[in-house]
């Protein structure tokens, strides 16, 4: 069945687990992302990048709605980092139930007024929003948006900014990075600061970049507050270390049969992240 992002987090966060948000680039990850969810019984998030929507081009938005009616786990279909209320507009028309506006990189007032001005025209039709405070880090030039340097959300700015834009969730700065982490780059949650802000915000907390951080660090800001947890990296890294490894046989030229040992592997490291979000078996709950 096809959610929207309030109604599917909200179970989430009465339960304390996480819904994995999975950004998908094509048709044949859309399907294996959406077959593993279904055979870990895991409520799902669809997540599409601007510049993802910009690759499969608008129309693909017509399978992803029709394949969402159809799964048997809730799934929402998410916009990922909308940066202007045009761009949200848009997304809204696609058929969009879930978007995000990031207005992380401008000052708090601005962040404020565009985070506001997005919420009120997305909450007039039904359809839920992602705000973010502090600003992610970035590993390298594949990965989405971020800064060189990490600036941590404060918990008492978060409390005014969930207040005056009435977003459904909010996505916060507490250690990750977008991207894959170097090898010299030990990437460390502050859980405390997690802690601090999820005492004081009542809304879904949600985390960005969560490819490549220690599983027990995850495991543990799952039951501090983190109720989404968007994975692009790894997923992406699984199906293309295996399309890597098939293409050597250079006999190959069919899709249906170079695809499936990628979307396999994809799926391995799918339903890895869904047992670490605790998500398995939770869309029972809905
Ligand atoms: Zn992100």
């Amino acid at each position: 069945m096809l959610v929207n992002g309030r109604d599917l987090l909200a179970v989430a966060h009465d339960n304390d687990f996480a819904v994995p948000a999975f950004n998908i680039s094509d048709y044949a990850m859309l399907n294996g992302i959406v077959d593993i969810s279904e055979e870990k019984q895991a409520p799902l998030i669809v997540a599409i990048h601007p510049d993802e929507l910009r690759h499969t081009g608008d129309d693909v938005m017509a399978s992803v709605i029709a394949r969402a009616h159809r799964a048997s786990v809730p799934v929402a279909i998410h916009f990922d980092h909308g940066t202007t209320y045009e761009q949200i507009l848009l997304a809204i028309r696609t058929g969009f139930t879930s978007i995000m506006i990031d207005g992380s990189m401008l000052p708090f007032a601005e962040n404020v007024a565009l985070t506001r001005r997005a919420t009120e025209a997305a909450h007039a039709l039904g359809i839920s929003v992602e705000g973010e405070l502090g600003t992610i880090g970035k590993t390298d030039a594949e990965a989405e948006d971020g800064t060189d340097a990490i600036i941590y959300t404060v918990p008492d700015d978060a409390v005014t900014f969930v207040a005056e834009t009435g977003v459904d969730s909010l996505a916060v700065a507490i250690g990750t990075s977008h991207g894959i982490y170097p090898s010299w780059m030990k990437p460390e949650l502050k859980l405390d600061l997690l802690q601090d802000i999820a005492a004081k915000v009542d809304v879904p907390l949600v985390l960005h970049g969560g490819s490549g951080n220690p599983d027990d660090e995850i495991a543990r800001s799952v039951k501090l507050g983190i109720n989404k947890i968007n994975i692009s990296s790894d997923i992406k890294v699984a199906y293309h270390d295996k399309l890597r490894e098939v293409l050597a046989d250079t006999s190959l030229r069919e899709p249906n049969t170079i695809q499936p040992p990628a979307i396999a592997a994809m799926k391995v490291t799918a339903a890895q992240k869904i047992d670490l979000f605790d998500a398995a078996g939770k869309a029972a709950l809905y």
